[in-house]
């Protein structure tokens, strides 16, 4: 029975044209639209209806790629993208991502492949102490990182942690519904998920008040939350900090909130998925202040740290408490290697089973740019940011909506009539921006007001990127 994929010599011919193709993608990504011009279904109109019975060249997955998912794809890339948050792809983390799927490794335990998790534990020892993190969040010194899909998954692992840590008995009783997971009103909707999966209900969700300027969690309104679910017989589990919030990047400040879990044993969890890797950058460590008091915290460097989606790091002082939480052991697991307690299996770090090897795109990245290169890139867009925001101020139209985060600045318009008024013309603004192609924002709503949030990251933009983006927000404020 002949094979059906290709042989290495057709895999090297065709490698060389799929690495062209994005070569080509990537230097005139910044000549089309931003956001596709297509309608719900335009793509599923454009593909067969069944597979093919017989295999195809791969040549003509290309040109599908050309003129069917190209012109429906919205291009995370282009220097014009400020969406949500960057997802930054380099394009070494891309050759990374190719050798990971080239070894095709499965590294669930560490005898499924040693490399895959020592160069897991090896990347995050070294970024922690990069990022000027507490040493007790390395392997040295009794804690450690790996690497998982999303934050949204690091934050659920933290409060299935904390949970085993409230009480152990979890794993055979479940919830008992007396727990409680403080999160302030800007914390990403991922923790309200977690709770979810965790069986607690919305219900265990504390939502703690924040300051009215910054945004930041207040520690005295947490403070007080806890001791008021304590003499109600409840039992705090978790506090979520965040530390760059999705709506405008505020920080919660850590050391005052470990500091009042402290005596409680409350685990302090920092999610910081956006901002945490601005940590490469000494000027940007003091965000972090305090981390040592916290158990966990993560960051995503395929969101601003130049490594190709999905990339989490999720760091913990208790990598103990956090894999016997999730600790399964089937027979057809069991292994020497495991048994000798001397290694690391991450499969108990996360909710799935299999694990790709992440940490080969990681490490392409780290070491293409050095952390001098991975400086350079987070000051270019906070620089950015704040020349932005200097115009923003000078501005008789816009003003902005909240104080200016590393590199993510949010707007809107004052037309002097109100706050409705402000919103629809702030929405208008946005929508004809957008409706251009020429540029890509999102929005947030904060205590009502509706703000543009321009997220700067894509490692192409340059400050005259900004400037166009600053006139057409202009000119769709007078149109
Ligand atoms: N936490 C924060 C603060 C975020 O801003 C985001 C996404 O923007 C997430 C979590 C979710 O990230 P992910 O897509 O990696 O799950």
């Amino acid at each position: 029975m002949p094979s059906h994929d290709l042989t290495p010599d057709e895999f090297r011919r065709i490698g060389y044209q799929v690495i062209d193709w994005i070569a080509d993608y990537r230097s005139t990504v910044d000549q089309r639209r931003v956001q596709p011009d297509v309608a719900p279904g335009w793509v599923r109109a454009r593909l067969p209806d069944k597979l093919p019975e017989h295999g195809e060249p791969f040549g003509q997955l290309l040109s599908d790629l050309d003129e069917v998912i190209v012109p429906a794809t919205t291009h995370w890339q282009h220097p014009s993208f400020y969406g949500y948050f960057p997802g930054n792809a380099s394009l070494a983390s891309v050759l990374g991502d190719m050798l990971s799927g080239g070894l095709g490794v499965q590294g669930m335990l560490w005898s499924t492949s040693p490399a895959c998790t020592e160069l897991e534990q090896h990347v995050t020892d070294q970024l922690a102490d990069a990022m000027g993190m507490p040493a007790s969040f390395t392997t040295a010194d009794g804690g450690g990182g790996m690497i998982t899909e999303a934050a949204s998954s690091a934050n659920l692992v933290a409060l299935l942690a904390a949970l085993h840590r409230a009480s152990p008995q979890w794993q055979d009783a479940g919830v008992d519904r007396s727990e409680v997971v403080y999160v302030s009103t800007h914390t990403h909707s991922s923790l309200d998920k977690a709770v979810r999966i965790a069986g607690l209900g919305a219900n265990a969700v504390r939502v703690v008040d924040v300051d009215p300027t910054t945004g930041a969690m207040l520690p005295e309104a947490l403070d007080a939350a806890i001791i008021a679910d304590l003499a109600a017989g409840r039992r705090p589990v978790m506090v979520c900090t965040t530390v760059g919030t999705t709506s405008t990047g505020a920080i919660d400040p850590i050391r005052a909130i470990g500091e009042v879990c402290a005596p409680h044993g409350v685990w302090v969890h920092v999610d910081a998925a956006w901002a945490g890797v601005a940590a490469v950058c000494p000027e940007h460590q003091g965000m972090l202040d305090g981390l040592e008091l916290a158990d966990s915290i993560c960051t995503d460097a395929h969101k601003w740290l130049l490594t190709a989606f999905d990339c989490t790091l999720l760091w913990t002082r208790r990598p103990r408490v956090l894999a016997n939480g999730l600790a399964v052991a089937p027979e057809y697991l069991r292994n020497a290697a495991s048994a000798s307690g001397e290694v690391v299996d991450y499969r108990d770090w996360q909710i799935p089973l299999g694990r790709r090897f992440r940490a080969l795109k990681l490490w392409a990245t780290l070491r293409t740019f050095g952390l001098e290169g991975l400086r350079e890139h987070i000051r270019r867009h906070v620089a950015m940011a704040c020349e932005l925001a200097d115009w923003i101020r000078d501005d008789q139209t816009f003003e902005l909506g909240a104080p200016p985060s590393l590199a993510l600045v949010c707007l809107r318009v004052r037309t002097g009539r109100g706050v409705e008024a402000d919103n629809e013309a702030t929405r208008a603004v946005m929508e004809r921006v957008n409706a251009t192609g020429d540029a890509f924002l999102t929005h947030t709503v904060v205590d009502g007001r509706y703000l543009i949030r321009v997220a700067i990251g894509v490692p192409t933009t340059e400050r005259h990127h900004i400037q166009a983006l600053w006139q057409a927000l202009q000119a769709a404020a007078t149109a």
